[in-house]
């Protein structure tokens, strides 16, 4: 049985405040056991998560450099230094806002597993390859060129990107069969490979995804900014394993 892994993106969408807020109401929360949540910050808030209960941490970027002249980058060995356990790679925002390309994510996945860090390698088409009856080959692709000589600690998040943040989430039909997909595509490298749903997930239709076949855990953005809404789909999960 795998451990369904929880994961909020809190993208660039919170403040410090919010940050505090969220702490004491998670810590007041029972604690749910049989998953595994996480919570991906904004890079300068990832010490003031540091210790909240019951949650590992998630960088939500890193760079594809080692170190060096890279002003503004972040290296996976300083996200080390701060706990972190996961980094996203790859999100379609980034791919999109900043040009990063399957070569780049896989680089940086790269950089993310010498540093001991697990990568969440981020995959997903847009609307109109949808529409054309591409999804599937489209995601192979990104999958098989993103993940290019990753070892097998890896977790791949399928987040299509017409779901994310609109309020229409695929359909846990579509997001299974993607996810079978995807696991048959790399079963012979990544046997245990764990695959994400992410895109528009709520507390009202998290259970869907969790129950479907093929589904691992779930990587929410707008759902996870409240303590409260983040605690209901972690214990949904749980009752879903
Ligand atoms: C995301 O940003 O990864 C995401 C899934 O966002 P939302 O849940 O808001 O659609």
């Amino acid at each position: 049985m795998i451990t369904p892994l929880i994961i909020a993106n809190w993208k660039m969408a919170i403040d410090a405040d919010g940050v505090e807020a969220f702490k004491a109401t998670w810590n007041a929360k029972p604690s749910i056991h049989g998953i595994e949540a996480v919570v991906a910050p904004p890079a300068p808030y990832l010490p003031l998560v540091q210790g909240l209960s019951q949650l590992s941490l998630c960088a939500q970027n890193v760079s594809e450099n080692e170190q060096g002249a890279h002003t503004g980058e972040v290296a996976a060995s300083m996200l080390t230094d701060f706990g972190c356990q996961y980094v996203l790679v790859g999100h379609s925002e980034r791919r999109q806002n900043q040009g990063e390309t399957n070569a780049i994510v896989a680089q940086k996945a790269k950089r993310t597993q010498a540093a001991g860090l697990i990568p969440v390698v981020c995959v997903g088409e847009p609307s109109h390859i949808r529409s054309e009856g591409h999804a599937t080959s489209y995601v192979r692709d990104q999958v098989l060129s993103s993940c290019e000589d990753l070892a097998e600690d890896l977790v791949i998040a399928y987040e299509p990107v017409w779901a994310i943040g609109s309020g229409e989430a695929a359909s846990a039909q579509v997001a299974s069969e993607m996810h079978l997909d995807i696991k048959a595509v790399l079963a012979d490298r990544y046997p245990e490979l764990r695959v994400l749903y992410g895109g528009s997930v709520k507390p009202d239709n998290c259970a869907a995804f969790t129950m479907a076949t093929g589904i691992d855990g779930l990587l929410v953005g707008g759902a996870s900014l409240s303590a409260e809404s983040f605690w209901n789909i972690c214990a949904s999960a749980k009752g879903a394993e």
